[in-house]
């Protein structure tokens, strides 16, 4: 039998993706995967639905992508980590990720505030409404602009010119060491997400991650498609220094994002640690 295809690192419309989670698990099987995880930002809105939807032969792994911050340099730099397998009613847990979509929505209509202000016609409301209920980001923003003709693509509304710089606000995310706690409090497993994605802005120091790795983080996401293969080789070879384990995933979005699923995957040891190392939830396996 072949090696599992295990892709750990994807949006449904429970954040800024563009399938349903039913839509986004029959994809996954559709592309072949044998194991795939929903990792919405900064919320589990998607888990249920996506249980239930569960193509047979497709596990699920639950999971979320953690807003969070890292305030040792000024300004604090924003960055990402993946959740698996937590325990979606940890009550700090539930109270911080519920703080941080409230977070998002202010800063969102903040930023609608200021391109409004230069005039900008998009509206926050239907923002909101296309948002559908799921966790606003961005990407929503984004695509009021391609809706209004202003940018063609979402890559063209994170230019500088939009909200990459110029109407970029920051949010009101997790102490990065707060988040790698309660993720673990929570029985989870804590994985950094695209750690050296310099293209997407500013990254922190390898000490930092070796403060992390030693405050309870599991592993760190090296094959992605925000990566060079010089900075996943770099990831990979700190994976190893430190002892932690190395993720490869699609960080699908549907239409937000030309990626495709299982356009990058996680080795089946690694994937074998996170189950593991995590005691909230189980990974589901349908029928
Ligand atoms: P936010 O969480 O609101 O700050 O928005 C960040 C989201 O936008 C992330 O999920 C990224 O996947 C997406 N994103 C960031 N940079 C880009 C880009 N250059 N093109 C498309 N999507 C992006
Ligand atoms: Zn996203
Ligand atoms: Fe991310
Ligand atoms: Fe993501």
């Amino acid at each position: 039998m072949s090696r599992p295809a295990i892709d750990l690192h994807t949006h449904s419309t429970a954040s800024d993706g563009t399938l349903s989670p039913a839509e986004l698990v029959r994809a996954a099987a559709d592309a072949g995967l044998d194991v795939v995880a929903i990792t919405d930002h900064d919320t589990t809105a998607g888990w249920d639905a996506a249980v239930r939807a569960l193509p047979p032969g497709l596990t699920l792994i639950r999971g979320a992508e953690i807003s969070c911050r890292w305030h040792g340099v000024e300004p604090a730099v924003p960055l990402h980590l993946l959740a698996y397998l937590f325990a979606p009613d940890h009550p700090e847990f539930v109270a911080e990720l519920a703080r941080v979509r409230l977070a998002r929505e202010v800063r969102g209509e903040r930023i609608v505030e200021l391109l409004r202000a230069d005039g900008v016609d998009i509206s926050w409301p239907e923002i909101m409404a296309a948002a559908g209920g799921g966790t606003v980001g961005r990407p929503h923003i984004a695509a009021a602009l391609i809706r209004a003709g202003l940018v063609a693509t979402t890559t063209e509304a994170f230019g500088a010119d939009w909200l990459g710089e110029r109407y970029r606000l920051p949010k009101e995310d997790v102490d990065v060491f707060r988040a790698v706690e309660l993720i673990r409090a929570a029985g989870g497993v804590p994985v950094f997400a695209h750690p050296r994605a310099t293209r997407r802005g500013r990254i922190v120091p390898d000490e930092l991650i070796v403060e992390l790795a030693a405050a309870g983080l599991a592993g760190l996401e090296a094959d992605h498609e925000d990566h060079s293969p010089a900075e996943a080789a770099h990831v990979r070879a700190l994976a190893a220094e430190l002892g932690l384990l190395v993720t490869g995933s699609s960080d699908f979005h549907g239409t937000h994002k030309t990626v495709r699923l299982g356009a990058h995957t996680t080795a089946p040891e690694a994937y074998e640690r996170i189950v593991a190392a995590a005691s909230g939830v189980t990974g589901i396996a349908s029928g």
